[in-house]
């Protein structure tokens, strides 16, 4: 079906399925490594691009083709580029637009590997990088050299919730010929559509909300203009990040009801936030949906809903977080994000361990900071688990 000029809760369900051989009512699984060639000039045409048809499941599958598609309309890109996991989709990226004496400005708070990998790795091929609070227009356009080719943005961003303007930095980065590429993981294209807003590239950790039941993990990168999609699928072909056609149904399975998914757990999470701020066990609380957080109202312009994703310091510092932690029973103490069960985290600890202290405290991420990634459950019973937890603070 072309759903095209069909809304978004369609376009979920629909995009990217085509018609199945057998009348299959869901996308199946082309379990298969390689494809047969019709005959010598048909293989001969598919490596040349052209022709219909399939060759090898690490450059092209149809259940994987399938989710690329759905995703690239989700978004209203050009194309989908499916990945093993997000931390494939992120290097894709970097691998096809980053290279010797180029330099990357990237947001300070950003998913701890996103950052590890131009700290660690790709320094070692010559890449410079600057991180900086990208809510802070002076401070990215500070940070813009002779050789930046790439603007980084994650919003809003991991674990501290901070929300960059992407229209107003993409029109900045776009001036210098600047790459704009935005980590939509925390929103999803049911809240924020990146493209629209001026970005060139939007990757997804569909590990998150997109599949959205804690099942798999994997990535996806769409691009706004044909030569985009071209370099970052070549590099993601030959690094091999490609995702399986397994994952992909699974993909296309969860996807289908992100809009509910987010409905509810957004519904969830502004009740959970209402509790919270209040609350006398809590220092501070950062949701992108409560009139005290320093971007709310580009949150409201850029975003058409709030999410689920909140932060919190607890009384007591590291050992208040601690203590919550371990006496929540309904909520998971677990790192990832986006399904629809409740989870909680400590980032210092656990996904920004990896950072150091300085550069965590630079970053916003202090020692109190626990994360609350609200599910579907019933709210009534994720207060009460908080409610019992606090009172052993
Ligand atoms: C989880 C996450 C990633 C990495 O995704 P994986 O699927 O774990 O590889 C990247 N960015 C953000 C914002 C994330 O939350």
């Amino acid at each position: 079906m072309n759903t095209k000029d069909k809304g978004f809760e369609t376009k979920l369900i629909h995009a990217g399925a085509f018609d199945d051989p057998m009348g299959s009512a869901t996308v199946p699984i082309y379990q298969t490594s390689t494809f047969a060639f019709k005959n010598a000039q048909h293989g001969a045409d598919l490596f040349a691009g052209k022709g219909e048809g399939y060759i090898y499941t690490r450059i092209g599958n149809p259940t994987i083709d399938a989710l690329e598609k759905n995703i690239a309309e989700l978004e209203n890109g050009f194309g989908g580029i499916a990945t093993s996991s997000g931390m494939g989709a992120v290097s894709a990226v970097y691998f096809a637009l980053l290279g010797q004496g180029k330099h990357i400005v990237c947001t300070a708070s950003v998913y701890g590997p996103s950052r590890g990998l131009l700290e660690q790795d790709f320094v070692r091929f010559g890449v410079e990088y600057t991180f900086v609070h990208t809510s802070d227009y002076a401070a990215v356009e500070a940070a813009i050299k002779a050789n930046t080719s790439v603007l980084y943005l994650e919003t809003p961003s991991n674990p501290t919730m901070e929300i960059s303007d992407i229209t107003a930095l993409s029109e900045l980065a776009h001036k210098h010929g600047i790459i704009v590429v935005v980590d939509n993981t925390f929103s999803s294209p049911y809240l924020q559509k990146p493209l629209d807003l001026g970005a060139d590239v939007v990757l997804h950790s569909v590990t998150k909300f997109i599949n959205g039941h804690a099942d798999i993990v994997g990535g996806v990168i769409v691009t706004k203009t044909a030569e985009l999609y071209k370099k970052i699928r070549h590099a993601m072909v030959y690094m091999g990040s490609n995702m399986d056609p397994h994952q992909a149904f699974m993909v296309i399975r969860g996807v289908k009801t992100l809009s509910l998914r987010i409905e509810r757990a957004q519904e969830n999470a502004i009740k959970i936030a209402d509790y919270l701020k209040n609350h006398p066990k809590i220092e501070w609380i950062t949701y992108p949906g409560l009139t005290s957080h320093p971007q709310h109202e580009l949150a409201k312009k850029q975003m058409s809903g709030f999410g689920s994703m909140l932060s919190f310091g607890v009384k007591g510092g590291y050992k208040g977080g601690v203590t919550l932690m371990n006496n929540v029973h309904l909520a998971i103490l677990a790192v990832s994000l986006g399904g629809v069960e409740t989870l909680i985290q400590h980032p210092a600890s656990m996904t920004h361990a990896g950072v150091s202290h300085d550069e965590k405290q630079k970053a916003g991420i202090t020692d109190e900071l626990v994360r609350f990634s609200v599910g579907i459950e019933n709210v009534e019973d994720i207060i009460a688990d908080l409610e019992q937890a606090l009172a052993k603070i």
